[in-house]
């Protein structure tokens, strides 16, 4: 039951990434333009009638993505603190194979390659205009670990000669 769990929260992540990426669409032919924007010194141009729709609205490292970019690499971070504990304590790793998380370095490498992904995936996102997505892929998969890794710190240490249940 608890190992389908964690399953589950993958599924409904992707679900999730979906959804969103299914709405991006619908709003992504309505580019409203930001008035957070600088000043723009083409503004007193009279040639006024170019399209604006193609421009960024942000920069791909603005505050907001370096803010989410380190959220996702603070929770990837403990993800594996979390799962190395958790594996300390008796229990076992679900989604990845043993050889995988016994590998402290080849974990620790899999952890950031998954941050950098993410961070790639975002910046596709960015230049192909779907800037709402971009963000969301970031909360979602930060949020996702996040749940992930309290689950692990939350789980009850196996002790021999109980059952799974603890009993
Ligand atoms: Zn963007």
């Amino acid at each position: 039951m608890r190992q389908n769990m964690r399953k589950l929260v993958l599924v409904f992540a992707l679900l999730f990434c979906g959804c969103i990426g299914a709405q991006a669409q619908f709003t992504s032919t309505v580019n409203e333009p930001s008035s957070g924007l600088p000043a723009d010194p083409g503004a007193s141009n009279p040639a006024m009638d170019t399209p604006q729709e193609d421009l960024p609205t942000h920069t791909f490292w603005d505050k907001e993505n370096v803010l989410l970019f380190s959220g996702v690499a603070v929770f990837r971070a403990l993800d594996y603190t979390s799962t190395k504990n958790m594996l300390a304590r008796g229990r076992g790793e679900i989604l990845l194979p043993d050889d995988v998380v016994d590998n402290s370095a080849g974990f620790a490498a899999l952890e950031a390659a998954a941050t950098a992904t993410s961070i790639g995936i975002s910046y596709v996102l960015h230049r192909t205009g779907h800037h709402k997505l971009e963000r969301w892929l970031s909360i979602t998969h930060l949020s996702v670990t996040a749940f992930g890794a309290a689950r692990n710190y939350a789980l009850k240490s196996y002790h021999p000669g109980t059952n799974s249940r603890g009993i």
